[in-house]
């Protein structure tokens, strides 16, 4: 994105909110260089997002390891394809309103995917926290189930 008034291409994100038409992203940015404001309207598929993994290393963000995670999750659950597609596309959308910067942390990934399944199916999000591996211990583990057990109560 260059700056309107220097030319810039380096500038840094400050606001990131949903344009109307959902597609889009309405972002606030400042020039590095004359540190001017302006506003830039980014079609969702176009914005380079990074994940961090967790050894540090860096990958493009793809859409689809959110959607493959979800169905993996919910096999054999009484779960609507079109439901778990649409989860997919409501958390790559609320990642992107929220990723101020153009990287994302797996972990914070990771934190999104299992607050969503937890709303939606409690198998499925236990199956998904135990393959990222979000329990640090038997212990946290038993824990959550607790916890799962007492709301329902
Ligand atoms: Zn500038």
């Amino acid at each position: 994105m260059k700056c309107i008034y220097c030319n810039s291409s380096d500038s840094r994100v400050v606001d990131s909110r949903s344009a109307d038409d959902n597609t889009s992203i309405r972002r606030r940015r400042i020039c590095n260089s004359c540190g001017k404001r302006f506003t830039t309207y980014e079609r969702i598929e176009e914005i380079p997002v990074v994940v961090i993994k967790r050894d540090g290393s860096r990958q493009n963000f793809h859409g689809e390891k959110i959607l493959t995670g979800i169905k993996k999750a919910c096999e054999k659950r009484p779960i609507p394809i079109a439901e778990q597609n649409k989860l997919a596309d409501d958390i790559i959308r609320e990642l992107l309103n929220t990723v101020e910067e153009q990287e994302v942390a797996t972990s914070v990934i990771g934190d999104l995917v299992m607050r969503r399944l937890k709303e939606l199916d409690e198998v499925a999000y236990i199956r998904f926290a135990c393959v990222h591996r979000q329990f640090k211990d038997i212990g946290t583990f038993m824990e959550e189930l607790r916890t799962l057990m007492t709301d329902e109560h």
